[in-house]
């Protein structure tokens, strides 16, 4: 999938799927800026792919801070003269942040700090992003969200909502933006091995119980990597994917597919 030459701005994406991409992207030819609150990484990860020949700049941003998300996008414009490719990546799970993750214990706070950065961070990232998107020739926004967006998991109340959100969110925006020929896409993962799901089952009350729960109903038989993610990023950026717009893309091994854990199968336990 050819995403040579085009821009990128890819929020929280020092690690994990983000950084997966950024990698990606940068060795097929793109332009990528690099962005996450955490600046140690995230300049790491820029010259990591300036060192392997590929271009990237690393730039702070909260995305729950309006002016920081505004100075982001104006950092790219100017350095690489436009924006073709939104990544809405940065994303948080409450898991993260507290151990009281049931609705009797869970804080308002907790539940819209998450709302504030996996849905408002969408929203204030794609209005700053706007300005720069309308002047390309291949604009795109590309939004994570999750089989959360879809099915009910447990201890997910805050993650599951916003990411619900984000999905029809992205359907706005396909509307919305069409008349300015910039599309908008949604790609919903299953589990992928980055340090939010490491997090995730270090907070499970029973870890391997929830590693069984999240890897017995993928039809592939593993977690999904960040790299697999990168690729369909890639492809709905990419000049081949220029008819698909306002699509919820489910990357998850196939476990929305069906109902039932690999062991009725007899495909065994988890990877
Ligand atoms: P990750 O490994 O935790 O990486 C997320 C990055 O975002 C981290 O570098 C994090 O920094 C940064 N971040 C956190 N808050 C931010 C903010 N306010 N502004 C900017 N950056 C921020 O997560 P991941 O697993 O790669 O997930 C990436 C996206 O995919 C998320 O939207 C997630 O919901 C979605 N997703 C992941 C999975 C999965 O199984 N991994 C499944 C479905 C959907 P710190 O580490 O310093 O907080």
């Amino acid at each position: 999938m050819s995403v040579e030459g085009l821009r990128f701005v890819i929020t929280g994406s020092s690690a994990g799927i983000g950084a997966g991409t950024a990698r990606l992207a940068a060795e097929r030819g793109a332009r990528v800026m690099v962005s996450d609150v955490n600046d140690e990484l995230g300049e790491a990860l820029a010259a990591e792919i300036r060192d392997a020949g590929g271009e990237a700049l690393y730039q702070h941003c909260d995305v729950t801070d309006e002016a920081q998300v505004q100075s982001l996008m104006e950092a790219a414009g100017s350095a690489f003269g436009g924006i073709d490719v939104l990544h809405n990546n940065a994303g948080i799970h409450e898991s993260m942040l507290t151990s009281d993750l049931s609705l009797e214990t869970m804080s308002r706070d907790i539940f819209e700090k998450v709302v504030s950065v996996n849905l408002i961070g969408v929203f204030l990232c794609a209005k700053y992003a706007l300005p720069y998107l309308k002047e390309s020739e291949q604009a795109s926004i590309i939004n994570a969200g999750s089989t959360s967006s879809i099915a009910g998991y447990p201890n997910c109340m805050a993650y599951g909502s916003s990411k619900g959100a984000v999905m029809q969110l992205t359907k706005n925006l396909a509307v919305d933006l069409a008349p300015y020929g910039i599309r908008a896409n949604c790609y919903c993962p299953g589990s992928i091995h980055t340090q939010m799901v490491d997090k995730f089952l270090e907070a499970a009350p029973d870890p391997q119980a929830m590693l069984n729960t999240m890897t017995l109903t993928h039809l592939i038989p593993r977690m999904g990597a960040p790299k697999d993610v990168a690729e369909l990023v890639c492809f709905l950026a990419s000049e081949q994917s220029q008819f698909i717009n306002g699509v919820v893309w489910l990357i998850d091994g196939g476990s929305l597919a069906w109902r039932g854990t690999l062991d009725i199968l007899g495909m065994g336990g988890a990877q």
